[in-house]
């Protein structure tokens, strides 16, 4: 599997997929780890990424650290729908997502 990029240039979902999206017209306030329901995952509804006063960074290693459970949603995928007033977003844990994805060349 590729390195995981924060936007795939061009992806499609599986038709069943695309009607589980969760879309928010308010969006995400930003925070790692809201609990928020605008703030959670699109799919599975659950906070993305840690908060960053989470006791478990303390003895993380940023320097070393090639993807643990902490940093794996660091930067969620958030998608876009519409313009303007009527812009709706989403956004996702990668492993949601992937779940999503249509397979490449359909
Ligand atoms: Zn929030
Ligand atoms: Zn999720
Ligand atoms: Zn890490």
């Amino acid at each position: 599997m590729a390195n995981a990029t924060a936007k795939p240039p061009s992806f499609s979902f599986t038709p069943e997929g695309a009607a589980k999206i969760r879309w928010s017209r308010r969006g995400s306030c930003g925070r790692r780890g809201c609990t928020d329901r605008q703030c959670c995952c699109a799919l599975c509804d659950k906070p993305i990424g840690v908060a960053e006063d989470d006791p478990r960074w303390e003895d993380h290693e940023e320097m070393d650290c090639d993807g643990c459970e902490l940093c794996a949603d660091r930067v969620p995928i958030i998608l876009f729908k519409g313009e303007g007033k009527a812009m709706d977003q989403a956004q996702f844990h990668l492993a949601c997502f992937q779940t999503i994805l249509a397979p490449a060349g359909q």
